[in-house]
């Protein structure tokens, strides 16, 4: 795992400051892992752990996946390179004109399918959990979830499929109202993609 932060860390992927998250979060850290992503041999390296991990589940029978799935932007490289290394086949879902996340492009869920939920960072779970829905609503059964960064809070709600993270980081985040950084009176930025 220190491997993993080594490589967030030269690749520009980690920024500190002020920061307004997607989950309407406040934090003091940022990961913007597509900066580590571009680099397919840093993106390879980050996730062989987990990887590896997962073959070895895979083999005990302690879990099943038939393919991997990612919600759009940031679950689209981490699922694909996950499938390329687990030899399997690899989609996302992504928002719709309404904002609302679906399965698009002709992709195609077989009832039952076991799908591996990946993204990039998990803050609280709630991009999972909607692109869970969108699977399950069409016949699939979600059995695991993995990310190249677990940045959950302390007191963030549990996630319902086991997790493989490549990393677990502690990062300081707050809701709005309780944001140390807030009551300093520094001004936040926002750089994710969401709109709100
Ligand atoms: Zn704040």
């Amino acid at each position: 795992m220190e491997e993993v932060i080594t490589l967030l860390r030269e690749s520009g992927a980690m920024l500190e400051g002020h920061f307004l998250l997607t989950s309407g979060r406040h934090s003091d850290r940022y990961f913007q892992c597509a900066k580590l992503l571009r680099y397919p041999d840093k993106a390879a390296a980050a996730l062989a752990g987990v990887a590896e991990r997962i073959k070895a589940d895979l083999a005990a029978g302690r879990v099943e996946i038939d393919a991997v799935v990612g919600p759009a932007m940031g679950g689209i490289i981490v699922a694909y390179e996950l499938g390329r290394q687990l030899g399997l086949p690899a989609f996302f879902t992504e928002r719709d004109d309404t904002g609302a996340m679906s399965l698009r492009r002709g992709f195609e869920i077989k009832p039952g399918q076991k799908i591996l939920i990946s993204e990039d960072v998990v803050t609280t779970g709630k991009s999972s959990g909607e692109c869970a829905g969108v699977l399950e609503s069409l016949g699939a059964k979600v059995t695991a979830l993995a990310c190249l960064v677990d940045r959950r809070a302390a007191d963030a709600a549990d996630i319902s499929w086991p997790l493989y993270p490549a990393v677990k980081v502690n990062v300081q985040n707050w809701e709005p109202e309780a944001c140390e950084l807030c009551k300093k009176g520094i001004p936040a930025i926002k750089p994710g993609s969401r709109k709100f």
